[in-house]
């Protein structure tokens, strides 16, 4: 038997370690998984170029609790250690990696975010062991050893009768650890941890039927077999060539990562590259719905297979966060904080990256099946629109494939948009005119009376549309947006300037007098208008510009004090209509004052505005007529 000291200069590392990592506990077993896994990744390799003269066979990675004797075990088949490779990995490497680790976050803190993923290694044993056993065989020919080390820098080492090659961990677990000789504990983390690791890892047995034998008798039991029960995939579709894969194991695979997710994700992105970085993944468009399993079901990092986090800020682009899916990488720095992650050159190169493969994904997917596209685009267009608003590279490579759908059901591209209205919906200016509802139900009789004269509009309702018309008019040359109840439509279209007016200047003088008399203190502007006879002859507007500032202000990054402007409505009343004439002619003051009030609150009940209290009396005056 041997002893020793280990050589750090911590008198002892451990209660550090355990109290630095507070929260991160569950990791060792990560950090003894992926070492098994190297070990056996190592031996296959040393096999396959005829380094290593034994068998590699189909090995597996065991994991068992022994909950009576406060134990778990981790067995692996891979290359084993030797005696002077114990004292030389797990002596010296491993400790000064402890010591290292410790040196270098001492003061960064917890809200470093990622640290404490990867890096501690063989020592995070010691956050949930007063004592680990080592028992291994290489591959090599020598004797099998046995380590054992209390947590103090002191070790033994003698040799050990174990015959075939790998190595076993043993953790006795401390009695502030007990929770992880639950069996349900310790598959939840091996399901959260290594679900899709390239070994296959075996935890307990599970019993199998199998088909009944030929001329098994009816009322015969099928026959059962205990198998091993393994916990992994370990080969994730992520990992094989899009050729290998159809679509059906896409959805399969989608299942795999979201059991929870009933619904299926409307198209995938496989994602590989291998120069400047690499990188590989599948990301899933679902469909965005309001549930709260978005928060939930996020996109997950890997490393070589191994999970790292579900947190991908800052690696992904933050519109595509609403994607799900697998994103592996070896290429990203893990021990390090967000801010950095942000800064670094490859990470930046990666959100790149996969920007660009969401935009040709999107451009071929329209490309390829338009119907399709169209039919999906109410589900992904959140994404888009938002991908739009915050990546320049992502709004040029849209320009495609955005839609823009009407209340009709229709879906232009821009390019389509504008050809099909330039001829009827421009201003005095030339100025192109989109006219737009946000909801169809609220704006119905504003959208009606658009479509009378024959305008395109469309339907525009997602929350973040304000700042995207905003940024499509600073970007196009000669373009306005304007929502159907926004100032008047046909102030802008120089078709309609020729309506003539029905009544001189002069009744128009008393009639606005009139008219002021009954609604002033009320808040609105009041506007003539000559317009067709059939247009209603009280129509409430209010400008585009203060009411979509006021929007952005309330979805965030509008202009400073916008929110609290008062709302600034126009009433516009149209001279030509017949009701009009008869408020013009109507002598007794009485009467005309009832026939306004009327008139305004029809107009104000049409664009949403009469509530409460006068809604009330509203109904009880029409009542009060009809009678
Ligand atoms: P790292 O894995 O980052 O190198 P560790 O502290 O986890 O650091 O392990 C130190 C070394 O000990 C490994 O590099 C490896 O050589 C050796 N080792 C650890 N676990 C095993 C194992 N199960 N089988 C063979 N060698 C191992």
């Amino acid at each position: 038997m041997a002893t020793g000291k280990i050589n750090v200069s911590v008198e002892n590392i451990f209660p550090l370690i355990k109290k630095f990592l507070y929260s991160d506990h569950e990791i060792f077993l990560r950090e003894l998984i992926s070492n098994a896994t190297d070990a056996t990744l190592k031996l296959k390799h040393l096999t396959s170029i005829g380094e290593a003269k034994v068998e590699y066979g189909n090995p597996i990675i065991e994991v068992k609790v022994d909950r009576e004797n406060k134990r778990i075990h981790i067995i692996d088949q891979g290359i084993g250690m030797t005696e002077e490779e114990v004292k030389k990995y797990i002596n010296e490497v491993a400790f000064s990696g402890a010591e290292e680790f410790l040196d270098k976050y001492k003061d960064a803190g917890k809200e470093a975010g990622i640290i404490g993923h990867f890096g501690l290694g063989f020592y995070s044993a010691f956050m949930v062991a007063e004592k680990v056993e080592i028992i291994s065989k290489s591959y090599q020919d020598a004797p099998a050893i046995h380590w054992t080390c209390d947590g103090s820098p002191e070790f033994t080492i003698t040799e050990s009768d174990k015959a075939n090659r790998g190595t076993e961990i043993i953790l006795h677990v401390a009695e502030d650890s007990t929770e992880f000789l639950d069996d349900s504990k310790i598959r939840g983390l091996l399901v959260k941890y290594n679900k899709f690791m390239p070994i296959p890892i075996k935890f307990g047995t599970r019993t199998e039927t199998l088909p009944k034998p030929e001329g098994a008798k009816e009322d015969e039991p099928a026959p059962t077999q205990v198998v091993d029960n393994i916990i992994n995939n370990p080969n994730p579709a992520w990992t094989k060539q899009p050729a290998d894969l159809k679509d059906e194991d896409y959805k399969q695979f989608y299942r795999e990562l979201y059991p929870m997710q009933f619904e299926e994700p409307l198209f995938h992105i496989h994602l590989n590259v291998d120069y400047p970085f690499n990188l590989t993944g599948i990301l899933y468009f679902p469909k965005l719905t309001n549930d709260l399993n978005i928060q939930k079901d996020r996109i997950q990092l890997y490393q070589n297979q191994v999970f790292v986090t579900d947190n991908v800020e800052g690696i992904v682009p933050e519109f595509l966060t609403m994607l799900r899916g697998v994103i592996d990488s070896p290429d990203i720095p893990l021990n390090v904080s967000r801010s950095y992650l942000q800064a670094d050159g490859a990470v930046k190169k990666i959100s790149s990256y996969i920007t660009r493969k969401v935009a040709d994904k999107l451009s071929s997917l329209f490309k390829n099946n338009r119907e399709d596209f169209e039919k999906k685009w109410n589900d992904i267009k959140v994404v888009i629109e938002y991908g739009m608003l915050s990546e320049e590279k992502f709004f040029e490579k849209a320009e495609s494939f955005a839609l823009y759908p009407t209340v009709d059901g229709k879906y232009y591209t821009f390019e389509e948009l504008e050809a099909k209205i330039k001829d009827n919906q421009t201003d005095k200016d030339d100025k192109l005119v989109v006219l737009y509802a946000s909801d169809t139900e609220a704006q119905h009789s504003y959208i009606d009376a658009a479509k009378a004269k024959g305008y395109e509009v469309l339907l525009m309702d997602s929350p973040i549309v304000p700042h995207l018309l905003q940024k499509l008019e600073t970007t196009k040359e000669k373009l306005s947006f304007v929502r159907v109840d926004a100032d008047h439509i046909d102030n802008l279209i120089k078709k309609d300037d020729t309506a003539i007016s029905k009544l001189s200047e002069e009744e128009k003088e008393q009639l606005k007098t009139e008219l002021e008399e009954v609604i002033s203190g009320k808040g609105y502007t009041i506007q003539l208008e000559a317009m067709d006879s059939q247009a209603s002859p009280f129509i409430i507007t209010e400008p585009e510009f203060m009411r979509r500032m006021k929007e952005m202000q309330r979805t965030g990054g509008g202009m400073f004090g916008m929110g609290n402007m008062p709302d600034m409505y126009n009433l516009i009343v149209n001279t030509n209509h017949e009701l009009v004439g008869e408020i013009l002619n109507t002598k007794t003051a009485k009467k005309r004052e009832r026939l306004i009030n009327q008139s305004l609150d029809l107009a104000r009940l049409s664009k949403g505005l009469l509530k409460g209290e006068e809604l009330t009396k509203f109904i009880a005056r029409s009542y009060e007529m009809i009678k």
